[in-house]
């Protein structure tokens, strides 16, 4: 599988996916159709599916153009089906669809909305996991309970340690300071920050992360370790209690 990340309005990334085998090409999120069409100029591809995450303007405002241009596909949760433009293919949570070779695994994270989902190549060891975990962060809660967005991120904790994790924004650098701010001795976050700061100055994309260093330096994800908790002065409390704080803490950064 061939992955191209499309930085897209001010700091959303779309992802062209090719599949050697079968020829098959999917974008994920296009939030605008100029620069995926541009792409598939490019390199003279057509497209056959648009897969969506949620329905968030900036994740869909391309799927309409995109599908009258290619006549693509548009695969989503079946229940965000009256607010996804242009959909084709609905899909449940634990559905198993089949993208050209690839095996996908759906999976419903509800929490940022409550039809997000999260698409996962088994095979390949790929999530995208649109604005609910980005590297060294998770997205905002609009439409669920802290509760929902916390089980969630712990269902993409149990991939492969190898998963390479792929999201819907550029936010890594802002997220860092934060993570920073909380958990300046953890060793692991202070290199992958030393990495990010290097990628960004060079104007280079931060994604794809993966899974392990999301685990030992994601602050979000670390909502149920002692260590964490002894920082935050919430010792012996309930992990879904420390990740509101986070969360709260996160949204006034
Ligand atoms: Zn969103
Ligand atoms: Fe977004």
């Amino acid at each position: 599988m061939n992955i191209t990340p499309i930085p897209c309005l001010t700091d959303n990334y779309s992802y062209i996916l090719e599949d050697e085998v079968s020829k098959i090409v999917g974008v994920i999120d296009p939030s605008e159709a100029k620069p995926i069409i541009s792409f598939l100029n490019k390199k003279k591809l057509k497209l056959d599916y648009i897969l969506n995450t949620h329905h968030h303007f900036d994740h869909i405002g391309g799927n309409i153009d995109l599908k009258k241009m290619y006549n693509a596909k548009v695969v989503g949760f079946f229940g965000d089906e009256h607010r996804i433009p242009g959909i084709d293919i609905t899909l449940k949570d634990n559905q198993k669809w089949k993208f050209g070779s690839s095996l996908v695994n759906i999976l419903h994270i509800p929490g940022h909305t409550s039809g997000h989902i999260c698409f996962f190549f088994e095979k390949e060891q790929i999530a995208f996991t649109g604005d609910t975990l980005f590297s060294l962060g998770c997205g905002r809660i609009f439409e669920g309970t802290h509760k929902q967005m916390l089980s969630s991120l712990n269902k993409i904790k149990k991939f492969p340690k190898n998963t390479k994790i792929y999201c819907g924004h550029e936010y890594t650098y802002k997220n860092a300071e934060f993570c920073m701010q909380y958990d300046k001795n953890n060793i692991n976050l202070i290199r992958k920050f030393e990495d990010i700061k290097k990628l960004r100055s060079n104007n280079l994309p931060t994604v794809p992360s993966n899974l392990i260093d999301e685990l030992n330096t994601n602050i979000f994800l670390r909502c149920d370790q002692n260590d964490l908790k002894i920082k935050l002065n919430m010792e012996n409390e309930e992990d879904s209690k420390v990740f509101k704080k986070v969360r709260d803490l996160k949204d006034t950064f």
